[in-house]
């Protein structure tokens, strides 16, 4: 998809109320393309959808939906389906970032972790990518997951799983979907200054102590805004990239992970230790 190929395009984005996902729609209307939006908070959804109008972007239809409900996903490819007969980019962004040590985490975590990051994707893609192939609409296929589906950060055992989930579906759709012409994007933020920073759940911990907000501190002075993230995406699309990062650090830690593995352990290993310092100083 070349930077004229948006005009006129329809873009399903989720988690468009907020965030990376409200960026990323707000960077698309500006490159022309016709958008559906959607995300689980109906107000917020009605608020970005003004904005984008009122900035003279074009949106089509903003369905709120839970992503994590088959049901609920299917009227929404419902309800866009019937203003256009297929999207020509699909673009999963929505999320939830619940971490924590397997012997804190409760079930009812882990299945919401892996029921929004995972399966959420899982039911968009089932929803309008056959649409896509049927008519032939050759476009894009973005799936937002993490640095935490690269490496194995501390505390996301929960959070890994649905993100590299999220990169294993991306790794053979990316091969799978070429035949019909669609591109697959596969997203890999670090730290992005989003709401996400501060609904971040960790099981058994409070989050709202000064020890936790100076890991939060740390966790900001280094993310990179909503806006930048959406850049990187976008620019990704255009030149048609598997992979996209949206922060060197990442690019970085990844490149370790493949080249330098001992160096890699020796990193985590040393995260690990100081998320267990700080574990030990929380109440
Ligand atoms: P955000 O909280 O600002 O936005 C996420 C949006 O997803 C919200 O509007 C929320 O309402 C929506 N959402 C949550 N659960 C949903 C559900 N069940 N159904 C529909 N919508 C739902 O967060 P963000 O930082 O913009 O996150 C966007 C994506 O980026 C997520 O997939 C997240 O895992 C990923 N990510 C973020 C960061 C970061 O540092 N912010 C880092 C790595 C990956």
């Amino acid at each position: 998809m070349r930077a004229r190929d948006f005009a006129g395009r329809h873009a399903l984005v989720t988690g468009a109320a907020s965030g990376i996902g409200r960026a990323v729609a707000q960077r698309l209307a500006r490159e022309g393309a016709v958008l559906h939006l959607t995300d689980l908070r109906a107000d917020d959804l009605r608020s970005v959808r003004a904005r984008i109008e009122e900035s003279g972007g074009t949106v089509a239809t903003a369905y709120a939906a839970d992503i994590s409900s088959i049901d609920e996903v299917r009227e929404l490819a419902a309800a866009v389906h019937a203003e256009t007969p297929a999207v020509d980019a699909v673009l999963n962004v929505a999320g939830i970032a619940v971490w924590g040590t397997v012997e804190r985490m409760s079930h009812e975590q882990w299945r919401s972790v892996v029921g929004v990051n995972l399966m959420g994707p899982i039911h968009v893609i089932e929803s309008f990518v056959p649409a896509m192939i049927e008519h032939e609409r050759r476009g894009h296929l973005v799936n937002v997951s993490s640095a935490a589906g690269l490496v194995g950060l501390p505390w996301h055992a929960a959070y890994s799983a649905s993100k590299f989930g999220v990169r294993g579906v991306s790794e053979v759709l990316r091969f799978d979907l070429a035949r019909h012409g669609i591109a697959v994007t596969l997203v890999t933020p670090g730290a992005v200054a989003t709401p996400l920073v501060r609904s971040i759940q960790v099981a058994g911990i409070d989050t709202t102590t000064p020890e936790f907000e100076r890991l939060r501190g740390h966790f900001q002075r280094r993310a990179v805004t909503p806006e930048q993230a959406a850049d990187s995406i976008v620019d990704g699309m255009l030149r048609r990239r598997y992979l996209v990062h949206t922060s060197r650090d990442i690019a970085f830690l990844h490149a370790l992970q493949r080249h330098l593995p001992p160096v890699y352990a020796l990193v985590m290993d040393l995260a690990n230790r100081a998320v267990s310092r700080l574990e030990r100083r929380l109440p």
